[in-house]
């Protein structure tokens, strides 16, 4: 699979920052956890990345 397509490129990228951090013990779990998946905890913020602009 090549990464060459720019709309590949962004949707991999974008999918890549559409993370929840658990703030307990900082594993990364899916964009709909709603506790994380090691320690069960619900203390998850999304991991993104700064946008220009915002
Ligand atoms: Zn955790």
């Amino acid at each position: 699979m090549s990464l060459r397509d720019p709309f590949k490129l962004e949707l991999a990228r974008r999918h890549l920052l559409d993370k929840k951090v658990c703030r307990n013990c900082g594993a990364t779990n899916p964009l709909g956890a709603v506790k994380c998946r090691k320690c069960r905890s619900k203390n998850l913020r999304l991991k993104r990345k700064k946008a220009k602009g915002r």
